[in-house]
């Protein structure tokens, strides 16, 4: 078994033994406990890419934080087994979900994915702002159409018009005012990120 990168408390020894266990269990609805017995048994190796799996990512939303896999998806009727879990990257596992189980991603693709993510992990300098970047051209684009749509309706109504009309436009205004908020949010999540990393002094690539 290969070194598994961990900061867990217990010993290599005491872990196995925890590990064989609860393999011999059904599988748990806990999922940080999951990831944990998979992160043993797998070797800390990602199962879809086959690079190792840094167990100090542990927020859920950080892209190489440890995630439990299933093989078989759920959504394809795949069950919460040992057989059926595998450890894998979060963003190998999210690369993953975009497509449908039959479909074989060769491994490179996963390897590319992978050091993407950490590359965008490594770099926040970099790619957050870039990415608020995104997200305000998003804005930008949103806006104009979310006024429109709310022109469209404002006439329809001062007209009484069509009901169904009226309803087809509001749904429109909903649409957009739901893009637009979309986007808002997320660059408030990116900025709150950016203050974090700052805080924590990383700021330039070495
Ligand atoms: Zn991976």
């Amino acid at each position: 078994m290969p070194d598994v990168p961990t900061s867990w408390e217990l010993s290599r020894e005491e872990w196995e033994a925890v590990v064989l266990d609860d393999l011999n269990r059904p599988a748990m609805k806990d999922r940080q406990r999951v990831i944990e017995v998979l992160m043993i048994r797998d070797g800390g190796i990602c199962g879809l890419c086959k690079t190792p799996v840094d167990s100090g990512f542990r927020e859920p939303h950080d892209p190489a934080s440890p995630q439990a896999d299933h093989i078989i998806e759920k959504s394809y009727g795949g069950p919460h087994t040992w057989e059926n879990l595998r450890l894998a990257h979060g963003y190998c596992n999210k690369y993953r979900n975009n497509f449908p189980a039959s479909v074989a991603v060769p491994e490179e693709v996963f390897r590319e994915a992978f050091e993407q993510a950490v590359h965008r992990w490594e770099n926040p300098h970099v790619y957050l702002p870039r990415a608020i970047a995104w997200d305000e051209g998003l804005i930008a684009e949103y806006r104009p159409k979310l006024a429109a749509a709310e022109r469209e309706l404002r006439k329809l109504v001062m007209a009484d018009g069509d009901k169904d009309a009226i309803t087809e436009s509001a749904r429109a205004v909903a649409h957009w005012a739901k893009l637009v908020k979309s986007a808002q949010t997320h660059r408030a999540t990116l900025e709150r990120r950016i203050a974090k990393h700052i805080a924590k002094g990383v700021t330039r690539e070495k």
